[in-house]
């Protein structure tokens, strides 16, 4: 779920219940009369609430609060509420027409929210489910005020418990929807600060911090062994920003970035270490087996058209085995040593550990 989306979201379901707070407020201090004199007022700032959490509802999880369907039942709500106060003062119908309005303007994001593969996490299926249970809660709230609560004036409702005991319901439910609500916001928050503590902003791929502490851990983990190390550096690039310009080197490093990331499987790691140089985490005890992904990477590279530079750029590889974690410090100097070895031997090729001078596969 992109972060900007849900962050709006947020801002849009806040809106709306500071929108609710004015008609909740002025209601409470109305008498009959008053109530009816403001009833169309104070009823479009409730549905207007509503709608608002409802349209952030369905922001949150890209999909639509139906604003013409929404202007619809507003008109036709309002329409009623004006009629039901000012020609034919009748609360407890007002109260009817309301309840039924804001339950369908609430319902309005349930069917794509329904359809968006939401269920990711624990708080997500608590916010999906506080927000259900407010929608029950007003189908429940229209119906006892249909059959149960035939009121006449305000008192009625005051001194009501089953009133009182729905409100005091209506405001848990809502509390519970909110905090729901600001726990999934912190998560995501946290998890997109931690993605951009992770990840190299050129490439999206690990950075070293990143590639080695998931390194560390992959090769602790008791149940795996057996990893190689493959160091990975452009040749002659500073010729390329040279001639072509840094913005292209940009573009190139991309590239360079894509076509390791393709040539390996899940659990192996791709990072950029630095610069032009790449970093690699095999999950292959076999060495002539890592130097041959090395070398099919290099191969791919050398084939790869680069539409900023009108052409391709090679590399050259350093591989060595990995035994345990606090082998890889001095991994990481072997497959150094033996990409210096590649550079020196003329670039564009692999020098791996098996081979005591170098071997280009
Ligand atoms: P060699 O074949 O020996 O590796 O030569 P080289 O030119 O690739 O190596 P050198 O270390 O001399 O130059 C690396 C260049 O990479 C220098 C630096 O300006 C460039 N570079 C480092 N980071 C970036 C980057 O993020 N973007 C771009 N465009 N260039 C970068
Ligand atoms: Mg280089
Ligand atoms: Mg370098």
């Amino acid at each position: 779920m992109p972060a900007m989306r849900t962050q709006r979201s947020v801002l849009w379901i806040a809106s709306g219940y500071v929108v609710l707070a004015f008609p909740l407020g002025a209601q409470s201090l109305m008498t009959n009369g008053q109530l009816a004199h403001w009833a169309v007022l104070t009823g479009a700032l409730y549905m207007a609430g509503v709608w608002v959490i409802s349209h952030g509802m369905a922001q949150r999880y890209g999909g639509s609060a139906h604003p013409r369907l929404a202007l619809a039942i507003a008109v036709v709500a309002l329409a009623l509420l004006f009629y039901f106060s000012q020609v034919s003062d009748q609360l407890w119908l007002r109260i009817v027409i309301l309840n039924v309005a804001m339950l369908l303007l609430r319902a309005l994001p349930v069917r794509s929210i329904f359809r968006a593969p939401a269920f990711k996490s624990g708080v997500e299926r608590i916010l999906w489910a506080c927000y259900l249970a407010l929608l029950v809660n007003a189908v429940v709230r229209t119906g006892v005020v249909m059959y149960l609560l035939p009121v006449q004036s305000v008192e009625d409702l005051t001194q009501s418990g089953l009133w009182l005991l729905m409100l005091a319901v209506n405001m848990v439910i809502g509390l519970a929807f909110i905090l729901s609500l600001l726990a999934c916001s912190l998560r995501e928050i946290l998890q997109a600060l931690r993605s951009e503590r992770d990840h190299d902003a050129l490439t999206c791929l690990l950075n070293r911090r990143s590639f080695l502490e998931s390194a560390q851990t992959r090769l602790r983990s008791p149940r795996s062994s057996g990893w190689a190390l493959l160091v990975c550096d452009v040749d002659h690039f500073k010729r390329v920003n040279d001639a072509w310009g840094h913005a292209a080197g940009d573009e190139v490093l991309q590239i360079v970035g894509q076509t390791l990331q393709q040539q390996v499987r899940p659990g192996d790691l791709v990072a950029r270490f630095g610069g032009e140089e790449f970093v690699v985490l095999l999950h292959c005890a076999d060495m002539a087996i890592a130097a041959g992904v090395a070398e099919r990477m290099r191969r791919q590279l050398a084939q790869t058209h680069c539409s900023a530079i009108a052409g391709a750029v090679t590399a050259s590889f350093g591989v060595a085995g990995v035994g345990s974690c606090d082998d890889l410090p001095r991994a990481l100097e072997r497959a150094d040593a033996l990409l210096y070895l590649a550079k020196n031997a003329g670039r564009n090729r692999v020098a791996w550990d098996a081979a005591p001078g170098m071997t280009s596969v």
